[in-house]
């Protein structure tokens, strides 16, 4: 059973349809997948948290003219965003070397690269979403030109702009993963920002003591990763004190404090 017309369910969130046209809203789940889905699990309290996270970065993000599809949180799961074309690539922006980068090439993890990367996936789960290319996306009209310039821009905006949000609350951002959407203005269409950003979609370590703060805790079993989405959201001030303890049942806690 549904309040509203499901339009799209994904590993970690599902879309409905919104109130008004070309809006929906965003619910996120606590289901955890890695590896492409051979690995399955739920974070408690995930969803909550990679709610009020995303939509701390991108009020952010739209704060520096970075333009977004997030309109407004709605409840504690749940977000109105702008219904956009989603363009089928994944744009993955490294500084750090740390996984698939660190497999492929034989970096050591942690290795601090001279320069950042973004590389390029294709969207397709049935493939295992491939490391594709520049003259792929343009040879199989997945982006134009146009809209590969705009998002090469706008992923080193983020991450310039993330890389010195994390630092100030003592960590680093190693790598993390970007989609974006179109949308129409009659004839004409630019790209947005959509999806989230999330310790799901970041690699976040902890400065001092390099410890992991993100979905490679669940990624390699290393324990503590509901502490560590905990974390992420205490230093970017998003919890208060006293959710701390009670955030893996956050939505009955607010609901026992009449929020
Ligand atoms: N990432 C993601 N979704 C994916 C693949 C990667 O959010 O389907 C993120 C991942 O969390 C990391 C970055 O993109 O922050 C780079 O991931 P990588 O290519 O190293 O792949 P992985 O090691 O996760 O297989």
């Amino acid at each position: 059973m549904s309040r509203r017309r499901q339009i799209y369910e994904g590993k970690a969130k599902i879309l409905y349809e919104g109130p008004e046209p070309g809006t929906l809203i965003q619910y996120f789940k606590d289901d955890a997948t890695a590896f492409n889905a051979q690995k399955r699990g739920t974070i408690s309290g995930k969803g909550v948290i990679n709610n009020r996270i995303s939509e701390h970065v991108f009020t952010a993000l739209a704060s520096i003219g970075v333009p977004t599809h997030f309109i407004r949180r709605l409840n504690m799961r749940e977000q109105l965003i702008r219904q956009v074309e989603i363009i089928p690539i994944e744009v993955v922006v490294r500084n750090v070397a740390a996984g698939s980068l660190s497999k492929r090439l034989g970096i050591e993890e942690g290795t601090q690269l001279p320069r950042t990367i973004i590389e390029y996936y294709y969207k397709d789960d049935a493939l295992g979403d491939p490391m594709i290319a520049d003259e792929h996306i343009a040879c199989f009209g997945w982006a134009t030109q146009d809209e590969m310039n705009d998002i090469a821009d706008m992923a080193i905006r983020v991450n310039d702009f993330l890389s010195g949000m994390f630092a100030a609350i003592g960590i680093r951002l190693i790598d993390f993963k970007l989609e974006f959407g179109r949308v129409w203005d009659g004839d004409y269409s630019r790209v947005i920002l959509a999806d989230e950003i999330s310790p799901d979609g970041c690699r976040l370590w902890d400065m001092k003591t390099n410890q992991k703060l993100d979905k490679d805790r669940f990624r390699q079993d290393l324990g503590g990763v509901e502490e560590a989405y905990q974390e992420v959201a205490r230093r970017l001030g998003l919890l208060q004190p006293d959710d701390e303890f009670a955030v893996l049942d956050l939505d009955t806690h607010r609901k026992k404090r009449g929020k």
